[in-house]
């Protein structure tokens, strides 16, 4: 069965092209964890400040990593033939569709995170100055709790609580890759009006999903 790959397709031939492929999801998200702590601390003790200034912006940051999550994975990673393997979006992307249990393909490659985070920190920072090291931090534990999130819906079984919406959800993306592109928020489907509907849920959804699950 195709997914049950374990282990990822070659998509390169280049050899370092190749390696960049394969990525840890916890170190990246010690990483990003770390690096959002940091940036924190460092403008905690340099910048002053208010609680309700650095709590409004952290969480206005978190919600600003769901919808560049939301549009990325829309519009960009699923473009045009995303699942032929001959296509840029396929190695970026669709091959975690065809392939979706194999576990060094669930995150971005690291070096390449750290330059599309560093490109959002100077664009935050020339926006809003100082107020960048509170809002930036949100944003990239948004990001950390994304990958989190996308690791255990992939390599666990769904939780029998409030949490399981997570995986319900991400499945049927899973099965209908035209619905359900936020992973760690379900806000922007809403808006966008890309949630499934609800017979899924019943008739070919999340009935058919639960082996899966
Ligand atoms: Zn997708
Ligand atoms: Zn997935």
């Amino acid at each position: 069965m195709k997914n049950e790959l374990k282990t990822a397709p070659r998509l390169f031939d280049n050899a370092f092209l190749e390696k960049l492929t394969h990525t840890n999801s916890k170190v990246a998200i010690t990483i990003y964890v770390a690096t959002a702590m940091g940036v924190l601390v460092y403008g905690l003790s340099t910048i002053p400040t208010t609680f309700i200034q650095v709590f409004v912006l952290f969480n206005l940051g978190r919600v600003t990593f769901t919808l560049v999550e939301y549009l990325l994975h829309r519009y960009v990673y699923h473009s045009g033939k995303y699942d032929q393997p001959t296509e840029w979006q396929f190695k970026i992307h669709g091959v975690h569709h065809k392939h979706p249990k194999v576990e060094d393909q669930l995150a971005m490659p690291i070096p390449l995170a750290i330059v599309i985070l560093g490109s959002f920190f100077f664009l935050f920072y020339y926006l809003m100055g100082s107020n960048s090291f509170f809002f930036f931090p949100g944003f990239v534990l948004g990001y950390a709790f994304y990958l989190t999130m996308h690791y255990l819906i992939h390599m666990r079984k769904a939780p029998k609580n409030y949490f399981k919406w997570f995986w319900r959800l991400h499945h049927l993306h899973h099965r209908f890759d035209d619905r359900a592109f936020g992973l760690s928020s379900r806000l922007w489907d809403r808006v966008f009006r890309t949630m499934p509907p609800k017979k899924m849920n019943g008739k070919r959804g999340v009935r058919n999903q639960k082996s899966k699950i």
